[in-house]
């Protein structure tokens, strides 16, 4: 019985010790193929259609469209299509058009992820090419857009799209007329692929929405990620510091890498508005940069300095080569007053 015991005892640990000898070589090879690793998106099957236009096709019924302003997405099937983002208004009618390329199928949903111009610019256009479910039915009356595709999109892009003036506005058929609100669940079973629209609160602004496909293993995070630069913290337009790594860690959180077999190129596609598409790891680095970051200003501030002493104390060194940009839309001194900002609004007591 003793010597069993020990034999017993013994098995267990070289099973252990096993799976700890495969965590390590596992380890070992996510660092050697680090340097791959943004090769992700060209293991996608491509095609560029002309005017800086790309089609990538991430599932057999699930498509990304770059170069008509916002990254697109689309997933169709025998319910029609879902449209995540339209892009800008200048390329609506191409949008359409290459829609009508990859499906016959009725566009069904729009979906943004926020509600700046270049995602909800080919609303109106698209959500017309379209035709709503309700339309179909008939016994609900006249739908709220008069017969076109449903908009779905957050609580907060609602209420910027409704109350926008002057330049900003936009036509009411271009209007959400659905929303999720956050911490609510807003979920659609379309295509044989269950949708969950995930409204994060006053990220990179107070419009941003996750959108999970499951079964297509797809999330569209908006511009919530965005590799090329420092992640837009829209402060005008309610985004925080706080609000945008609690919507990193929520898309950590949904996807998952490729372990144990990491050589492949698989796991969780996560398309972000701008720039190539990626994977967990991808996210999980940028979250860390952005943790530094907000960490480094934070503990400045607690320290007492100003503005421009945090500014002068350089919090992004290390990452300001990688992400950094001294001029464009969004440069690093933007984004290290962004963070101040956020940080120290939040000391005051609002978010
Ligand atoms: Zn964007």
């Amino acid at each position: 019985m003793e010597s069993g015991h020990e034999h017993i005892g013994g098995t267990a640990l070289v099973t252990i010790r096993v799976v700890r000898h495969l965590l390590v070589l596992c380890a070992g090879a996510v660092l050697v193929l680090g340097g791959q690793r943004a090769a992700f998106a060209q293991q996608l099957e491509s095609q560029a259609l002309g005017d800086g236009i790309e089609l990538f096709k991430v599932r057999s019924n699930f498509y990304v469209l770059t170069g008509l302003g916002a990254n697109v997405g689309i997933q169709f099937g025998t319910d029609g299509v879902v449209v995540v983002d339209a892009g800008d208004a200048a390329h609506t009618d191409r949008l359409i058009a290459e829609i009508k390329k990859l499906t016959p199928g009725l566009i069904r949903y729009i979906i943004n992820t926020n509600a700046d111009a270049d995602h909800v610019g080919g609303n109106q256009k698209v959500a017309k090419a379209g035709k709503s479910f309700l339309a179909a039915r008939g016994p609900f009356g006249p739908p709220p857009n008069g017969g076109a595709a449903a908009i779905l999109a957050s609580e907060g892009a609602l209420t910027r799209m409704s109350t926008a003036t002057g330049a900003a506005a936009f036509p009411e058929a271009a209007w959400p007329t659905e929303a999720a609100i956050p911490d609510a669940r807003k979920y659609m079973y379309l295509n044989d692929d269950g949708i969950e629209v995930m409204a994060q609160p006053n990220a990179h602004s107070d419009s941003d929405s996750l959108v999970f496909f499951r079964r297509s293993d797809v999330v569209m995070v908006g511009d919530i990620v965005d590799m090329r630069r420092f992640p837009v913290i829209d402060l005008a337009r309610g985004g925080s510091i706080n609000g945008e790594i609690a919507a990193l860690n929520r898309i950590i959180n949904l996807a998952i890498p490729s372990v144990p077999i990491v050589s492949r190129e698989a796991g969780t596609v996560i398309v972000p508005s701008h720039g190539r598409i990626l994977d967990q790891t991808d996210v999980v680095e940028y979250r860390d940069v952005v943790t530094i970051v907000r960490d480094r200003v934070q503990d400045l501030i607690k320290q007492g300095k100003s503005l421009a002493e945090v500014k002068a104390a350089d919090p992004t060194q290390g990452y300001r080569k990688r992400y950094g940009s001294d001029t464009g839309p969004w440069t690093t001194d933007m984004f290290v007053e962004a963070v101040y900002k956020s940080l120290a609004a939040n000391k005051s007591g609002p978010r």
